[in-house]
């Protein structure tokens, strides 16, 4: 049976006005606004439903950021790197390959990075190498995310615990949003909004088209309750679990016929915490029952998991639960269908864009982890003005999406987002009809290496060509020669 509850019509307070509203304060939200302000933005809001910043990254545990290198080449630098370089003195607080160990294929290196997941490359074609991936300890980044905003204190105002409700439109453009708050519903108006909720919150009700599908062709979609395991030798789990395929396949089968899903003991920068990612699917990510069935079953299963590898696992002998994470994981929803959509094919033909907001490299298979190009309309909805939406539910496929949601691309489109942004008020002009040029010379300066840009690093392009952009896989000659069976390709 279908009830509905007419809403009375009611004046609100408008609570603030600026000049950039972001909206979500994770990856791609914390990068736009820090990015704006050093890009000369003097009047900033940043709005965020939790008491901290960093989203899946702070509050879901996801402490795991991949493929900042290719080969020797250190690709994804900006604010990406700005986290880690900030935090590498604090005990504890990250674990990487630093330059002069990434891109090695060294016998002793690639032993000693192969216990940590993803810190050696994957590619069937070609010598594994030592990529930098980078773990941290969650709590010390959401201490640095804060350290970040306070030094911009004087050009944003962060409003914490205020959920966005809706997006104000007029005549096509978002001039504001209405948020809820402990205070009650109120309004914020602005120049220019950026939607960094991740699950595009503010652009579905603004009119933008988007796509919301589980067609479980990738893990993007499955949700996670994320814990931490003490008391445990990682490195001695590691290379006892992983004597053959048949031990391993064993626990994991174990852990499966427990908790009813994926499930995967990873590294932490401590060698005695593990963190449990998991894998719930069919979920979807913006439903209140899945959301709530996945923190449920989950926390439900820890004790279990617990015994079962004190039982099983060499290293766990003496393991106990050290913390679960503030809040469920959430991989995507929604996807914007945006002015450019990015495919499988983008990183099968290193496609060359004149708006490249971003140069990553990722963990894709297809062309080796080589750098991609992002483009400016990949944030850029079709239809809605004023309006910018990096992060995880950007304009991707559904399967370019697995590795368009990572953090680095969340943290990418972020910053180039609030860089736009203050380009567009400073020039007075849209956000569509931006300078591109001066949103990629300010992004440079900001150190973000971008290709054919006279102030980037030449070595970096110079490594692209000399290895064919990662262009000598098997996959990567399949897209060329038969499209159609590429583009069912599934990375496993
Ligand atoms: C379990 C799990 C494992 C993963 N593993 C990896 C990995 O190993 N490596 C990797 O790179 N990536 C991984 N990812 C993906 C990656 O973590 C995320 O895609 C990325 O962090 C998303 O950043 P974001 O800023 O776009 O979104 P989010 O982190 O979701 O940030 C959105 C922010 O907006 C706020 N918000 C949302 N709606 C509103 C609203 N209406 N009003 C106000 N605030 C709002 C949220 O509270 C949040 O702070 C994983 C994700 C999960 C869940």
């Amino acid at each position: 049976m279908s009830r509905m509850f007419m809403e009375e019509a009611r004046s609100i307070e408008v609570f603030d006005e600026c000049d950039i509203l972001v909206v979500g304060g994770g990856a791609a939200g914390h990068s736009a606004a820090i990015a704006a302000a050093r890009a000369g933005a003097k009047n900033i809001i940043l709005l965020e439903r939790y008491g901290y910043m960093g989203g899946d990254v702070t509050g879901g545990y996801v402490i795991m950021v991949p493929a900042l290198t290719w080969r020797t080449g250190s690709f994804v630098r900006g604010l990406q790197e700005e986290w880690f370089t900030r935090m590498k003195d604090i005990p504890g607080a990250v674990l990487g390959a630093e330059k002069g160990t990434y891109g090695s294929e060294k016998k002793e290196d690639i032993e000693y990075w192969t216990p940590i997941w993803d810190a050696v490359s994957k590619c069937e074609d070609s010598t594994p190498r030592v990529v930098r991936s980078v773990y941290f300890e969650p709590n010390q980044l959401k201490i640095e995310m804060d350290k970040m905003l306070l030094e911009e204190k004087a050009n944003i105002r962060v409003y914490c615990h205020s959920w966005a409700s809706r997006p104000i439109v007029e005549d096509g453009a978002v001039t504001g949003i209405v948020f809820e708050s402990k205070e009650g519903r109120k309004a914020i108006k602005a120049k220019v909004v950026i939607d960094a909720t991740g699950d595009g919150d503010l652009y579905a009700q603004a009119g933008a088209p988007f796509a919301m599908d589980n067609d479980r062709k990738t893990r993007s979609t499955d949700t996670a309750l994320v814990f931490r395991v003490g008391g445990v030798d990682f490195r001695k789990f590691f290379a006892s679990a992983n004597k053959s395929r048949e031990t391993f396949g064993k626990l994991i089968g174990g852990l499966r016929a427990i908790v009813g899903h994926g499930m995967l003991p990873l590294p932490t920068p401590a060698n005695d915490i593990v963190w449990f990612n998991n894998w719930i699917s069919p979920m979807n990510c913006i439903d209140v029952k899945d959301l709530t069935y996945t923190e449920f079953l989950v926390r439900d299963k820890i004790r279990d998991v617990i015994k079962f590898m004190q039982d099983n696992a060499e290293g766990f002998e003496n393991a106990y639960l050290y913390d679960i994470a503030p809040q469920t994981g959430v991989r995507c929803s929604r996807r914007l269908k945006g002015e450019y959509i990015m495919t499988p094919f983008d990183y099968a033909f290193h496609r060359e864009f004149p708006d490249t907001i971003a140069w990553h490299s990722t963990i894709c298979r297809i062309n080796d982890s080589a750098p991609i190009e992002i483009p400016y309309r990949t944030i850029l909805p079709q239809g809605v003005e004023n309006l910018l939406c990096p992060g995880r539910h950007v304009s991707a496929d559904s399967i370019a999406i697995d590795w368009m949601n990572l953090i680095p691309q969340c943290v990418g489109t972020g910053q180039a987002a609030g860089v736009a942004a203050a380009v567009a008020v400073t020039d007075g002009t849209t956000v569509r009809d931006v300078n591109i040029e001066r949103v990629q010379d300010i992004l440079v300066d900001q150190d973000v290496p971008l290709p054919r840009h006279p102030k980037t690093d030449p070595y970096l392009e110079d490594l692209c060509k000399e290895f064919d952009y990662g262009h000598y896989t098997k996959l990567s000659k399949m897209a060329a020669e038969d499209p159609n069976q590429f583009i069912n390709y599934r990375q496993p």
